[in-house]
């Protein structure tokens, strides 16, 4: 079976064929500045060089028949016949309280999709404009939503609610959802595959990228994970503030004479390490970089962020009263050897993590990085969104 996996912007998509046979990935691809001036299709088939074609894309209709052409072209593509694409699977940011799991979009499911535009006002609507995209490029060809907010799904109210009147909840579903579900999701289940673990075990997934969070889960049942009701709470991000004090909106907002909207623009856009180290970047290689050349706001930038990571992985720890495993994952996670030393050795010593050097000296792949005598086991495990997309189509249209 050959899913086509997308993930779609207001702008761009995103896609992948993946073989789910061997698992392994046949191609993938962006299409970019869809609907305006520009806009540009490249293709990649691992092994080969890429290939780009630049085209007017006035829509994300146009944009899914240009990757149709790619991948059944016959120098570039991958497939014969667009037949073989036996799928589609489509990344959907929020599914609100209406979805804990995937589901196969019927008109019913697309209705729910846009009862939650509102909650994810960038992503859905785009999200959305992809399925109907494939819809009218692909008729009769079965589409998958896959939310990022299912694995969120397995909270239990004392873990999603928010200690604000309850009618806001009630009447608007206010609660905590977090995101990047699917890449814990997939993670917390490679996890004790790998790493031998018992059915029930208590695994810490801490997703570092340029968005970040962390996750607690039972048996991979999702306890907590630390975005909210959008991805603003939780960890300091590349640009993006993760948790504060509320007040200091309408403190800030009166200073500056801007209104809540533009605040959620800064808090969203110019905060994280961006902000923190005075516009450096929002990338963790330059903000490093800065901070060896003696950058003060940088290293403080850096020291804030790992002790929030280790913030939540205590207290996550106490939400299962234990934990057996920790796993690293995305680009600063799977990549940054010295921000994964530094957040357990500084602060996990008291539930007995043991860092091996030699084993953290990796990047990219599985991998155990704790000492044999460390009481928790540490990984780092590569996250796969698109395979678990895969997966979840694969198991959807199959059944
Ligand atoms: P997203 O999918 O959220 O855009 P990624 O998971 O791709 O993010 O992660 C991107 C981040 O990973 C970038 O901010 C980059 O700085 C960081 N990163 C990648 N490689 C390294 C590295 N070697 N050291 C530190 N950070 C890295």
């Amino acid at each position: 079976m050959k899913i086509l996996v997308l993930n779609c912007g207001s702008s761009s998509l995103k896609y992948q064929i993946i073989d789910m046979e061997t698992k392994d990935l046949l191609c993938k691809g962006l299409c970019e500045r869809i609907g305006i001036d520009g806009s540009k299709l490249t293709h990649k088939v691992p092994g080969k060089d890429d290939f780009v074609r630049q085209e007017a894309m006035p829509d994300h209709k146009r944009a899914v028949e240009m990757v149709m052409e790619a991948i059944t072209d016959e120098v570039v593509g991958v497939l014969k016949s667009i037949d073989e694409v036996d799928a589609i699977g489509h990344r959907v940011l929020h599914g609100g309280n209406l979805f804990t799991k995937s589901c196969l979009v019927d008109e019913k499911c697309k209705a729910a999709i846009r009862e939650c535009f509102d909650l994810g006002p960038l992503h859905n609507p785009a999200n959305l404009m992809g399925i109907e995209a494939c819809e009218a490029a692909m008729p009769g060809k079965p589409n998958v939503a896959v939310f990022d907010t299912s694995f969120g799904m397995g909270m239990e109210p004392k873990a999603y609610t928010y200690a604000i009147p309850i009618e806001y909840y009630e009447k608007y579903h206010v609660r905590r959802y977090g995101f990047h579900g699917t890449s814990h999701d997939y993670v917390s289940h490679r996890l004790p595959e790998i790493a031998k673990l018992p059915e029930n075990a208590k695994v810490i997934v801490c997703h570092l990228g340029n968005g970040a969070s962390v996750s607690a889960s039972i048996g991979g049942k999702c306890v907590d994970t630390s975005m909210g009701l959008t991805p603003l709470e939780g960890l300091i991000m590349g640009t993006r503030s993760g948790d504060l004090d509320p007040a200091i909106l309408q403190y800030i907002c009166n200073k500056e004479g801007i209104d809540v909207n533009q605040m959620l623009n800064i808090l969203n856009k110019k905060s994280g390490i961006f902000g923190m180290s005075g516009g450096v970047s929002s990338d963790f290689r330059d903000v490093g970089a800065a901070a060896d050349a003696g950058d003060q706001k940088c290293k403080v930038a850096l020291e804030a962020y790992r002790y929030r990571v280790a913030k939540y992985i205590g207290a996550y720890a106490a939400a299962m009263n234990g934990v057996d495993a920790i796993c690293f994952t995305a680009g600063v996670g799977e990549n940054d050897k010295q921000a994964r030393k530094l957040i357990c050795e500084e602060y996990l010593g008291y539930l007995g993590v043991k860092i091996d050097d030699q084993r953290n000296d990796v990047r990219g792949k599985e991998a155990l990085i704790s000492a044999d005598d460390s009481k928790v086991q540490v990984w780092l495990l590569p996250t796969n969104e698109e395979l678990k997309i895969a997966m979840d189509t694969q198991a959807l249209v199959t059944k």
